[in-house]
């Protein structure tokens, strides 16, 4: 199947998930997640009218982003999903329009030193031990982001996570709805900052996450994967 025929299945989806859910569609933005992904077949998925792409890594979307920069009739926007290491903050900075995986106050703090532009981010939430990835305890979030909101950048967007593997869906509910809360809790002792979005939901549980209020979903095999 084609990577445009994937493209227009998994929007269905998304649309069909939101309407049932009582939530517009044009409220949950699709990031096509291309690590792993050839660019040949981001160069398809752009043709198709996709302008959001997520990577894990650095090194990985540094030959990317300008190859597709170079051939894309509209601006793209690219998302940083994986862990950042503190020597890559300037490239990230260079390549990436959003970083959505930011996993501790440290980096965080190194974000701000390193920016001369505003930058939106998202506070990555870990609920339990997953893979390779780090995030801020569900009871800490509160207090980082009181003291990231202190600085002029990064601007925080919103809170991102990525369901621990092997949890039936129920389990996955359970997570998508405790970020959901956090998010209420902070945009409410919050009023005066902006909308804040809930980065949740992959190929395998993006249909709970929209239903539990995702703003963002980010998929990669279902979009890309041979
Ligand atoms: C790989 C990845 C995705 C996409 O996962 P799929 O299961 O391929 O949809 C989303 N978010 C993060 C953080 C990822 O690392």
């Amino acid at each position: 199947m084609r990577v445009e025929q994937r493209l227009r299945e998994v929007r269905d989806c998304i649309a069909q998930v939101a309407t049932a859910s009582g939530r517009s569609p044009d409220v949950v933005q699709l990031i096509g997640v291309s690590k792993g992904a050839p660019v040949e077949a981001i160069a398809d998925a752009v043709s198709a009218g996709l302008e959001d792409f997520g990577e894990n890594r650095v090194q990985e979307a540094a030959p990317k982003v300008p190859f597709i920069k170079q051939r894309a009739p509209n601006p793209i926007r690219w998302h940083l999903i994986g862990h950042l290491q503190s020597n890559k903050v300037r490239p990230a900075l260079d390549l990436f329009d959003e970083l959505q995986s930011v996993d501790g106050l440290a980096i965080a703090l190194k974000i701000s030193g390193a920016a001369n532009r505003d930058i939106p981010i998202f506070l990555e939430v870990q609920f339990a031990e997953t893979t390779g990835r780090f995030g801020f305890a569900p009871d800490n979030v509160a207090e980082a982001f009181d003291i990231i909101a202190e600085y002029p950048h990064p601007s925080i967007r919103g809170l991102m996570t990525v369901a621990p593997l092997g949890l039936e869906p129920d389990g996955v509910r359970q997570i998508f709805r405790q970020l959901r809360e956090i998010r209420d809790r902070l945009q409410e002792s919050h009023p005066s900052f902006g909308p804040l979005g809930l980065s949740m939901g992959m190929t395998d549980d993006y249909a709970i996450a929209i239903q539990e209020g995702a703003t963002v979903v980010r998929i990669g095999r279902a979009i890309f994967a041979a």
